[in-house]
């Protein structure tokens, strides 16, 4: 194991301090979880290191109380404490968070990490747990109505995620030009001040960003879910290693979705405008109840532009 306590650590510690405080059993409940083969030795074994992005909201990012917080963090919680193991936590950005797992600096990845056949000869994913598609977005007054407009322009795309794959995939197509950040958090900010015109994200953290107004911007494309670039997020680990810690993540996502508890978290973070019984579906719903909340407030935004375009012309009238 490799406890690491520099990054937003708060929630894995205190969840390791309360299962160490729990005391005595810790060793017996890690045998009964592992199977033989884990050459892990003792109570070492039942804390990991698990890195992550920054500021991918709403599944990592820090509160207003500067503690880092989101979906991704509350499901290892609770796969966590169903599974009794401890674990510390790496917030370091998502292209160094899988750099960090390859380079056994960290023992596992949560980061709304999209499965891909790529990434798949290099990590070990876990079962899926959010469907996510990625979208196009610009600044909310620009007037960039579709993937045609961006001819000549410059968009902003996140260093090592899937949605660079799509811009990268479609840039020659629609004559675009890329620049590369690397957090979420400053790729929106570089396109509501102007530096790009449009930016390539998953939908749920664009909705998300823009349902809660910390993002003026409006999504103008996105893929179908067909598309290659339709995903489902997975826990990974180093492909061939860390098979335990795996197979504990999949056995307590299991756990928490025949629980409830699951649909709880995502309910919490993610505006489902309808608080129905858990299905797998719900998932969905979710994710397309704010990418819809986001198309509301675009059409919402030209809705305004159109009357005020009415206004001008009766008084040039
Ligand atoms: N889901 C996307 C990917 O895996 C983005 C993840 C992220 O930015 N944290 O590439």
């Amino acid at each position: 194991m490799k406890l690491r306590t520099f990054g937003a650590a708060l929630t894995g510690v205190l969840l390791a301090a309360s299962l160490v405080a729990c005391g005595g059993s810790q060793e017996s409940t890690d045998a009964s979880a592992t199977n033989a083969a884990s050459t892990d030795t003792s109570a070492e074994a039942t804390t990991y290191s698990i890195a992550t992005d920054t500021a991918f909201a709403p599944f990592e990012f820090t509160d207003d109380a500067g503690n880092l917080v989101g979906v991704d963090m509350d499901i290892l919680a609770a796969v966590a404490e169903d599974q009794g193991f401890a674990y510390t936590i790496n917030s370091i950005g998502f292209n160094a968070a899988k750099q960090s797992v390859q380079l056994d600096q960290d023992d596992g990845i949560i980061a709304g990490m999209s499965i891909t056949d790529d990434r798949k000869e290099t990590f070990d994913f876990s079962d899926p747990y959010y469907d996510a598609t990625a979208c196009c977005a610009v600044a909310i007054d620009s007037d960039i109505t579709s993937l045609d407009d961006l001819a000549g322009k410059n968009v902003a795309v996140k260093t090592g995620t899937q949605s660079l794959d799509w811009a990268e995939s479609i840039k020659d197509q629609y004559g675009f030009t890329i620049t590369q950040f690397p957090t979420s958090d400053v790729m929106y900010r570089d396109v509501v001040n102007g530096g790009s015109v449009a930016c390539f994200e998953d939908t749920p953290a664009m909705g998300y960003a823009i349902s809660t107004g910390s993002a003026a911007l409006k999504i103008i494309a996105e893929v179908e879910p067909g598309s290659e670039f339709f995903s489902q997020y997975g826990f990974a680990v180093k492909k061939g290693e860390n098979a335990e810690l795996l197979q504990k993540f999949n056995a307590g996502l299991a756990s928490i979705k025949a629980s409830g508890k699951y649909d709880e978290i995502v309910s919490k973070w993610i505006s489902t405008g309808n608080d129905t019984t858990a299905t797998g579906a719900t998932t969905q719903t979710a994710a397309d109840e704010t990418t819809e909340d986001a198309v509301e407030a675009v059409e919402d935004a030209d809705v305004e532009e159109a009357s005020t375009d009415e206004t001008t012309e009766e008084s040039i009238e």
